[in-house]
């Protein structure tokens, strides 16, 4: 499993570089983001969720249950809105309050 950036999203804004606690992101001489090694990434979402134009997704593998799902996300207010994209195309939203994150 491990993070994909759209770079035709991406606005070199270094959100994800300063979150991630790892230090696996840095930027590209093109200003872009890009994950240094890929199998470093253990999931944590940190850059996600600090990534103002979602360019940052999830990949959720066979090995957790994914079965070649994507996963994204967008904040809304308090709300982070967790889009889970099927392999077969459906969307499937989950609604999580950053306030009671941590909780879970
Ligand atoms: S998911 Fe976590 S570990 Fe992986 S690149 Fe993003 S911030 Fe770093
Ligand atoms: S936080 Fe998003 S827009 Fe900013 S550098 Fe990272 S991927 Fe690009």
């Amino acid at each position: 499993m491990s993070v994909m950036i759209d770079r035709a999203k991406c606005i070199g804004c270094g959100r994800c570089t300063d979150a991630c606690p790892g230090n696996l992101l840095i930027l590209s001489e093109d200003g872009k983001a890009r994950i240094r090694e890929v199998r470093d990434c253990w999931g944590c979402t940190a850059c996600m969720k600090n990534c103002p134009v979602s360019a940052i997704s999830f990949f959720l593998g066979a090995d957790i249950g994914g079965n070649g799902s994507h996963m994204s996300v967008k904040r809304d207010g308090f709300l982070y809105k967790w889009t889970v994209k099927l392999p077969d195309g459906t969307d499937k939203i989950i609604d999580i309050d950053s306030r009671s994150s941590n909780a879970y």
